[in-house]
C-alpha cells in the first residue's frame, strides 16, 4: 500500500508519457503507449536477412552475412522523432525499449542462436562524454535482454593518424577522420557477433567496424540497426 502511494506520487511528479503522441502511460504501458507500439513501421528484413537491398547496399564493402534493421524511416515519421528522442533529447530508455521490441521479434524466428554476443559500435570517448550515454549500447541492452545474449563493448572509436587514412572508398563514403580498432588483449577469434547501430545510412560505420572485427578472426558477423535510410 505504501509503495502504491509512492509511486502514485512519483508520477504525479514525473509522468510518463508516449514518446509518441505524449498520451499519459499505463503502469504496464513502457515507453510508448499501446496503439502506437502497434503503428510502428516495421520492416521484414528479419524475414530476408541474407538477401535484401540493405545486404546488397554493402556489396564489396564488408562480407557480413545478415542484415538487419527494424523499423522504416520515413521524414518526420515515428522512427525518426523516436530516434531524435533516443539522440538528441536524453532519452536512453528509447533505444533500450526498441532493442527489447526487436529482440522479441528475432527470438520468434531463431536467431538467438545466432551469435555468441551483441558489440555496439562505439562512440568516440568525447561524444560519450557529452551525450552521456552511446545510443547503440541502449538499442544492444534491449535486443541482449530478449535475446539472452550478452553485450560486448570490444570496439573503439579513435581518431585515425595519418597512416590509418588511406582513403579507401569506405573511408571516401564516411567518416575519414575516425576509424575503429579492437580494444587491446581482445580476442574475437572463431566468434559470431551481432554488430549494432543506431541507423544504416551509406553503411561505412558499420562495414568499417564489421570489418575490423573480420579481420581480427570473427567467424561471423551479423548487422542490426534500430532503422534502415534517413537522416536525424
Ligand atoms: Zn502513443
Amino acid at each position: 500500500m505504501r509503495l502504491l502511494f509512492v509511486k502514485d506520487f512519483l508520477d504525479l511528479i514525473f509522468p510518463r508519457n508516449c514518446e509518441l503522441c505524449t498520451r499519459a502511460l499505463f503502469d504496464y504501458e513502457f515507453c510508448l503507449c499501446t496503439i502506437c507500439e502497434g503503428k510502428l513501421p516495421i520492416t521484414s528484413y528479419h524475414l530476408r536477412a541474407t538477401d535484401n537491398d540493405l545486404k546488397d547496399k554493402l556489396q564489396g564493402l564488408t562480407r557480413v552475412s545478415r542484415v538487419l534493421a527494424f523499423l522504416k524511416f520515413t521524414k518526420n515519421g515515428k522512427t525518426q522523432r523516436l530516434l531524435h528522442q533516443l539522440k538528441y533529447r536524453n532519452k536512453p530508455q528509447v533505444g533500450y525499449y526498441l532493442g527489447k521490441k526487436y529482440g522479441q521479434l528475432l527470438l520468434k524466428q531463431d536467431y538467438s542462436k545466432s551469435w555468441d554476443c551483441i558489440v555496439p559500435v562505439p562512440l568516440h570517448r568525447m561524444k560519450l562524454k557529452r551525450r552521456g550515454y552511446n545510443q547503440s549500447e541502449e538499442f544492444a541492452k534491449g535486443l541482449a535482454e530478449s535475446l539472452g545474449i550478452q553485450i560486448e563493448n570490444i570496439l573503439e572509436r579513435i581518431v585515425a593518424t595519418e597512416t590509418q587514412t588511406k582513403k579507401s572508398r569506405l573511408e571516401r563514403m564516411g567518416n575519414v577522420e575516425e576509424v575503429f580498432q579492437l580494444k587491446s588483449s581482445i580476442s574475437v577469434q572463431n566468434r559470431n557477433i551481432l554488430l549494432v547501430d543506431d541507423v544504416i545510412t551509406t553503411g561505412a560505420t558499420l562495414c568499417s567496424s564489421a570489418n575490423v572485427l573480420l579481420a581480427n578472426g570473427a567467424k561471423n558477423v551479423d548487422l542490426a540497426t534500430i532503422a534502415a535510410g534517413g537522416k536525424i
